[in-house]
């Protein structure tokens, strides 16, 4: 049996930005919801994603009395938003799980001062397609990126994204 795999929590920017990633692995909380306007290219986006399997998920109040804390004592509390919040508490709530990622830099350092794992989207190559393919998990048979997601037509396996060697 495969080991759990780990989730990505995303802000705004992550749901524009992160496009490989497999939706069903990916959390964010309403308060990040609702400050995408539906109908741009980030409301869409969000549109797919959610589709696609994203799960919203409401931070616990522990979760955030911890970021606040944490975001006090850096001076940067005034620089969240109600969603970068959010997002930060969630990650608190399910630290281990998995990882934040944002563009936020703020976002990144109070995620820092947590102790949570947390990365930039777009800087570390996560949202460009030539970095990933897609391959079975049951024969190996490789697909295009765009076939993550799917069942295998040789063997109806998940096909999910691997990052390209090389
Ligand atoms: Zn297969």
């Amino acid at each position: 049996m495969a080991a759990a795999e780990s989730l990505f929590f995303l802000d705004t920017a992550a749901i524009l930005e992160a496009v490989n990633l497999e939706a069903a692995r990916c959390r964010t909380a309403p308060e990040v919801v609702a400050e995408v306007r539906p109908g741009g290219a980030t409301g869409r986006r969000l549109e797919q994603m959610l589709a696609a399997g994203l799960l919203v998920v409401a931070a616990t109040p522990e979760g955030r009395m911890k970021v606040q804390a944490a975001a006090k004592k850096a001076g940067s509390l005034a620089r969240l938003s109600e969603a970068d919040v959010s997002i930060l508490a969630l990650s608190v709530d399910l630290a281990g799980s998995g990882e934040l990622l944002s563009d936020d830099y703020t976002v990144l350092d109070v995620a820092k001062r947590l102790g949570i794992a947390a990365r930039p989207v777009t800087k570390e190559g996560i949202g460009k397609t030539k970095d990933w393919a897609a391959r079975c998990r049951g024969c190996g048979r490789r697909y295009g990126a765009g076939a993550a997601g799917t069942v295998c037509r040789v063997c109806g396996a998940e096909v999910r994204l691997v990052p390209r060697r090389g």
